[in-house]
């Protein structure tokens, strides 16, 4: 008998007749002789309603409290899968995080997996039940309730098929698997087979929520091999797995975009050491995540860096780095520009192919779309565009990549 996780987001539960196809295909799951535990999503757009709710009556909701809100959209729906999954005669049991053993450190609303007791977990599996596991929420060991970041679900069904060692994971959501890149902005994008957990974890990082970042991470550190694939039918999807030797031969996997980026730029800093430190350090302690990091060679002696950031984080940016600023001296100026947006273009391949940038940036000019700041890794690259052109250059990226096309 196989032990299967099957985790279902948000839209795959998102109306009763949604939850009532769920339950039917977790039925049919086990009816073929397998384990099964469920992770499930808060219907779609609970998340979103609760957050509007607390920010509607406070513009700092405390995090703790937002946590014990967000926690419930995912209670709602075990719940009721469950009972879906008990009308049609499955002896099943919902649990919360803290229940499934989840226990988690860091900060609220950005909780990370410590350690997991599957205890109870087993206990139910040895009982015959199908288990019904709320996602995106853990327990601090003083008994605190945390989640785990938007999209954190999908590292509960990774931690939990982790804790249990089951037989196949599967990320069940609203299309076929992982494509070369998010197919309503690019119609002619293909699935993937198969992606490495590098790519997938550059590509979820840079843009493609199909799946959470942190859960991709947490899937390469444990082995999890995971499939991505629709709840709504039985085509395969995409495995995601440790990468071999044959996936070299493709040099980009997918494009994927950001939007609603912001660029800072600071001039005038004095070209002396520790100057980076202090700058970067206040915006780290401000818990601001940068993108993009680019400093210029010092010209004149002041040095000059830009870095990009989520336009929501700018305000909170500005503030930090103003004592900071004002301490560099009165040379020292920082410059704002919203409106940016991120194109990356990632793949393995590219460690073992020359001019894969090059055909990436004559394509956009070819466009005649502008390039702002450049960024590159060793499987990614990245550029920024004027936000109303990030649709056209994935478009453009995507085909001179060849990416609508089977590799040869
Ligand atoms: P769920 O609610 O099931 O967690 P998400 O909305 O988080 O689903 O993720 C699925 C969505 O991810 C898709 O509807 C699609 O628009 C988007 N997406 C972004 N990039 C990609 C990609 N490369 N491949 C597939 N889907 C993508
Ligand atoms: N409900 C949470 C969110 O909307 C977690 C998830 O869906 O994975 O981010
Ligand atoms: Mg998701």
């Amino acid at each position: 008998m196989a032990l299967i996780v099957q985790k279902y987001g948000g839209t795959s539960v998102g109306t009763l007749d949604r939850i009532r196809n769920v339950a039917a295909r977790l039925k049919r799951t086990r009816d073929a002789g397998n384990q099964v535990v469920a992770v499930v999503s808060a219907m779609s757009g609970v998340t979103d309603g609760l957050i509007k709710m607390a920010r509607d009556l406070t513009a700092n909701p405390s995090e703790r409290e937002l946590d014990v809100l967000l926690a419930t959209g995912e209670q709602q729906s075990i719940a009721l899968v469950t009972m879906a999954l008990q009308h049609m005669g499955v002896d099943a049991v919902s649990i919360t995080g803290g229940q499934a053993g989840i226990f988690t450190t860091g900060s609220h609303t950005r909780g990370r997996i410590l350690n997991m007791d599957p205890s109870l977990m087993r206990q139910f599996l040895e009982e015959g039940k199908m288990l019904v596991v709320a996602g995106f929420q853990g327990i601090s060991p003083k008994g605190m309730i945390h989640t785990l970041g938007r999209g954190g679900s999908d590292l509960t069904a990774i931690a939990v098929a982790a804790a249990l060692k089951a037989d196949v994971c599967q990320i069940l959501t609203d299309v076929d698997g992982v494509y070369t890149c998010d197919p309503r902005i690019v119609p002619n994008a293909r699935k993937l087979p198969e992606i490495s957990y590098d790519e997938m974890l550059e590509m979820a990082s840079s843009g493609s929520k199909v799946m959470q970042s942190r859960s991709v991470e947490f899937a390469k550190k444990f082995g999890v091999v995971f499939e991505v694939r629709s709840s709504l039918n039985d085509n395969p999807g995409t495995l995601v797995l440790e990468e071999h030797p044959n996936m070299e031969n493709v040099v980009i996997r997918g494009v994927s975009i950001e939007r609603s980026q912001a660029r800072v730029t600071i001039t005038g800093i004095p070209d002396e050491p520790g100057m980076s430190g202090r700058i970067l350090g206040a915006l780290g302690e401000a818990e601001i995540n940068l993108d993009m990091i680019i400093s210029n060679i010092a010209h004149d002696g002041f040095a000059r860096h830009s870095f990009t950031m989520p336009s929501s984080d700018l305000g909170k940016a500005q503030a930090a780095l103003k004592p900071v600023i004002a301490a560099l001296g009165s040379d020292a100026k920082v410059e704002t520009e919203g409106g940016v947006a991120k194109l990356s273009a990632v793949g393995i391949g590219m460690r073992s192919h020359c001019g894969v940038a090059a055909t990436m940036f004559k394509a956009l000019g070819a466009a005649g779309i502008n390039i702002g700041m450049i960024s590159t890794s060793e499987i990614k690259i990245a550029v920024t565009v004027d936000e109303t052109r990030i649709e056209d250059a994935a478009r453009v990226v995507h085909n001179a990549f060849g990416l609508d096309k089977p590799p040869a």
